[in-house]
């Protein structure tokens, strides 16, 4: 029996094409696989076309995400394309901040194992297969591969499955914040895309917010004028303070109003180099933030170097040199927060590299105020809403900022988010301020 005459009985058999004839001819593969290696593949070859999706390629997950929808929108869709999907499986995406927070996301995909789906009237056979030996080591999860196989006639449409996989991520994306980081020399997205918070939900000191963003807005519109003067169209910012006052949920709130993404450089991480981040610097591509956080925590430890001349960490002079990079008119915006802006080298602190230097301190009694009154802006009894509760909570809001002010002044303060972490314990504005004493415990 040869590809050959197999493809004549089967290629064109409608029952075939319906899927049963599929499973009975990569089973039936299987058994000749047994036999004669080399009629295996010939047979395969004629019969059978797969392709395979690598889980470095962006396609991966794209193809995963589309499978996944698939299965949910298998009850809205009256007409199923899964003849078997039992095995999902959970992926968590944990973030881990340098301040220590931790954040974890999950999205349901289908699981490692054989599936079939019915794709435009065709059975496509999915293999997803795990090589345990090796590591991603930026996800810590091993290298997988998707294989699908479906009959050579049908191999037109693999590349409308996979446009219709990319249109429905890009869709997810839509409108939402991407965070990219860094593995090896490579950006990969980080985590799924994320609902964008509006800037007017991080409440800063008086005008800090618009500042900043005032001076990014203005900085973009002048491209021109940087490229006339042969200057690099570059723009650093430093936000400093106490942890929790909104830093990073300025700068994320920021980056979705502009409609920018985020590309996050973690300086302390092992095995990133000077090479490494002058290349990583480089190819963030416009439309981004570069988010460095924690910058004065990098330049502490001592840079080992290795007798093969292996470098394991990023040293300050490399830093710098990387953020001066090679002139280029393409343009880029670097934020980097520090707790400690003391501990920064002064020699950061120039056009292009540092240009703008932000306080982000604790509350203020007006911030305290504010965020108050966006909190409780609805009471959350549900009920309906009392003429004068707008004026009830505005004298609420005068309370609570004279209390943080009495406290301040002692030389007490509170940070924004254990405010907001006190407002989430509290369900109501006169709880919250009643007890307020109890943040400054
Ligand atoms: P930082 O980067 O300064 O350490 P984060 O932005 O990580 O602070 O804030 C930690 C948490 O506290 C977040 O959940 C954030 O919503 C809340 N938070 C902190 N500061 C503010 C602020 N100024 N306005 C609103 N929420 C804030």
């Amino acid at each position: 029996m040869d590809g050959t005459s197999l493809t004549g009985i089967f290629g064109d058999n409608p029952y075939f094409s319906a899927g049963a004839g599929l499973m009975a001819l990569t089973v039936g593969l299987g058994a000749l696989r047994q036999g004669s290696k080399f009629a295996f593949i010939a047979a395969q070859r004629r019969m059978l076309v797969s392709l395979e999706i690598p889980s470095k390629d962006r396609s991966y997950e794209w193809f995963l995400s589309w499978m996944a929808y698939q299965t949910s929108a298998r009850a809205a869709v009256a007409q199923s394309r899964w003849a078997r999907m039992h095995q999902l499986s959970v992926e968590t995406f944990m973030e881990t901040r340098p301040n220590g927070s931790v954040n974890a996301f999950f999205t349901l995909v289908a699981g490692p194992g054989t599936h079939w789906f019915k794709y435009n009237g065709a059975w496509m056979q999915i293999k997803r297969d795990r090589n345990d030996r090796a590591v991603n080591p930026a996800t810590g999860r091993p290298w997988e591969t998707v294989t699908i196989t479906t009959l050579s006639q049908y191999r037109y449409l693999f590349p409308k499955l996979l446009l219709e996989a990319r249109d429905l991520a890009l869709t997810e994306q839509e409108g939402r914040l991407l965070i990219y980081t860094h593995w090896h020399s490579e950006w990969r997205v980080f985590g799924p895309p994320r609902m964008k918070r509006p800037i007017s939900s991080v409440v800063l000191d008086d005008g800090v917010s618009e500042r900043i963003e005032s001076d990014v807005r203005h900085f973009l519109s002048r491209k021109q004028w940087y490229a006339k003067r042969g200057i690099p169209f570059r723009r650093g910012y430093i936000l400093h303070g106490p942890p929790g006052s909104g830093k990073t949920s300025y700068i994320q709130a920021l980056a979705g109003s502009l409609g920018y993404d985020i590309y996050l450089i973690n300086l302390s991480l092992r095995g990133l180099a000077d090479d490494k981040l002058t290349l990583l610097l480089s190819q963030a591509p416009p439309r981004s933030i570069i988010l460095i956080e924690d910058v004065d925590a990098a330049f502490n430890k001592r840079v080992q170097v290795s007798e093969d001349g292996y470098q394991s960490a990023v040293t300050f002079s490399g830093f710098i040199n990387a953020l001066d990079g090679v002139a280029s008119s393409e343009e880029r915006i670097v934020f980097m927060t520090t707790n400690h802006i003391e501990k920064l080298d002064p020699a950061l602190i120039r056009p292009g590299r540092v240009d703008v230097i932000q306080l982000i301190g604790d509350a203020t009694p007006n911030q305290a105020r504010r965020l108050l009154c966006q909190f409780y802006s609805e009471p959350d009894t549900g009920e309906k809403l009392d003429p004068h509760y707008a004026t009830q909570l505005a004298a609420l809001g005068d309370e609570l900022a004279s209390i943080v002010e009495t406290r301040r002044e002692g030389g007490h303060n509170v940070s924004m988010a254990s405010l907001q972490g006190h407002f989430i314990r509290h369900p109501t504005a006169k709880e919250a301020v009643e007890n307020a004493s109890i943040l400054f415990a």
